[in-house]
């Protein structure tokens, strides 16, 4: 099993510390953060063997080549984006797999935020880190892809077990959940759960992980083909895709 230490930093992005508890196997999920991440393995008194990075965004891969110099670790990263992946040792493509010791995550190329934008997901651990793909009650903007194959991406995710834990890499909770709030207000599940993020957040509490029970019953992103939420942008029967464009174009303009 792997054990995860999340913490804050830059303005709102987590940096994620994951370590096999059978190996002692230390991986870094993307590097926000060089000086951050090492204090925190240090505070840990973890080695660190590998950095998973999820898409090429400096805030994701800004630390890698002063952690590979200090630690000597092996980076990773999406194959579709190597070039722009400081350091990068090996290139991951769907349907690889990463062993962190004895925990293994499967790759999926998840396209949409960016165009090579992967998401390792420890299926028999139910946890998976998705990056800049899903946020809670968010997704990712669309920088390089369509809305098509945002929505295809998101559907994958959308398809694992209800208890999967999904560690997204931004704190952007309570703006989404304004958003969402905007578009599908009469969703007594997300109403709900926004009252719970604002009062996670006023006492100073994360709000991520979430789950994708959670996710499917309050993130309108994912809920695109929904009858009601179509219903409310006023698209009755668009396809889902469609939806999702109108949805992630609202968004961009709150
Ligand atoms: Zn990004
Ligand atoms: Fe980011």
């Amino acid at each position: 099993m792997l054990q995860v230490h999340q913490f804050p930093c830059l303005s709102d992005n987590y940096g994620f510390l994951i370590r096999d508890e059978a190996t002692g196997t230390v991986a870094s999920i993307d590097t926000p953060d060089a000086g951050a991440i090492a204090r925190q393995l240090d505070d840990l008194g973890w080695p660190l063997h590998l950095i998973l990075n999820t898409h090429w965004h400096p805030d994701h891969v800004g630390g890698n080549a002063q952690l590979k110099q200090r630690f000597d670790c092996e980076v990773v990263g999406p194959a579709g984006e190597r070039d722009r992946i400081p350091g990068i040792d090996r290139v991951v493509d769907e349907g690889d797999v990463v062993d962190v010791g004895a925990s293994r995550a499967q790759v999926l190329h998840t396209p949409g935020h960016t165009l090579g934008h992967v998401v390792y997901h420890f299926a028999d651990q139910q946890r998976a880190f998705v990056g800049d793909t899903l946020f809670a009650m968010g997704c990712g903007r669309l920088f390089e892809g369509s809305a098509e194959q945002m929505w295809a991406s998101l559907s994958r995710l959308r398809a694992w077990p209800d208890a999967t834990r999904l560690y997204c890499a931004h704190e952007y909770t309570q703006a989404n959940a304004r958003f969402a709030l905007s578009v599908d207000g009469e969703n007594s599940a997300l109403r709900a759960r926004a009252r719970e993020v604002d009062a996670q957040r006023a006492r100073g509490e994360p709000t991520v992980p979430t789950t994708l029970a959670l996710e499917r019953a309050t993130n309108p992103f994912l809920r695109a083909d929904d009858a009601a939420l179509q219903a409310a942008l006023d698209m009755p029967d668009a396809p889902p895709a469609s939806a999702f464009g109108e949805l992630r174009r609202r968004k961009d303009a709150f």
